[in-house]
């Protein structure tokens, strides 16, 4: 699925769980932290004659043992609830790898396989056969799900995903929605 969804999914997994903005954002990161094996499309899209997004994407970041050190490193920078961290980040890695499976098939049918025990088999791989595309009504279904789930947090907690990003974000957007929106209901 996209960036997008992994990263509201992974927030909206924290806002219960962890107390401080710091480990949220790390842990949401951790959720979206797979999809760096994509970057390289940014270099093949500069060279020209490059193929790296199709040589990475899916092994390096989408495996067992990616899971592990994404979750060891959001672990490491975490000042509280560390375990909790851990877990956590480890599990999201795993969903985002499910929700790949699931629903991110490219508009000419490609299926992107998972190398999940890459590097150390890259012949194992997953795939399945009722894959959705990446802009199908299920994966916009979800993503109003999300939505929703942000507009919750914001009104009982006055959380956003924004704080991901910064505090400082965060806040300016309810400063801006009391001056603005709610002066005027
Ligand atoms: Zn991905």
């Amino acid at each position: 699925m996209s960036p997008g969804t992994h990263l509201l999914f992974s927030w909206l997994s924290t806002a219960e769980i962890l107390k401080n903005r710091r480990e949220r954002a790390i842990v949401s990161i951790s959720g979206i932290a797979p999809d760096i094996d994509g970057i390289g499309i940014v270099i093949d899209e500069i060279s020209g004659t490059t193929d790296l997004y199709f040589q990475y994407h899916h092994y390096l970041g989408h495996s067992f043992f990616s899971a592990l050190i994404i979750s060891v490193l959001a672990m490491l920078i975490a000042k509280t609830q560390k375990c909790a961290v851990f877990v956590l980040s480890f599990i999201l890695v795993h969903i985002h790898i499910l929700f790949d499976v699931i629903g991110s098939k490219s508009a000419d049918g490609y299926q992107w396989p998972i190398y999940y025990l890459y590097p150390l088999n890259a012949e194992f791989f997953i795939t399945w056969d009722g894959q959705w595309e990446l802009n199908a009504w299920q994966n916009q279904v979800v993503m109003l799900c999300l939505l929703a789930g942000c507009g919750y947090y914001a009104v009982t907690k006055k959380i956003t995903f924004l704080e991901v990003f910064s505090s400082r974000v965060n806040d300016e957007f309810f400063k801006m929605y009391f001056k603005y929106i709610h002066r005027n209901t």
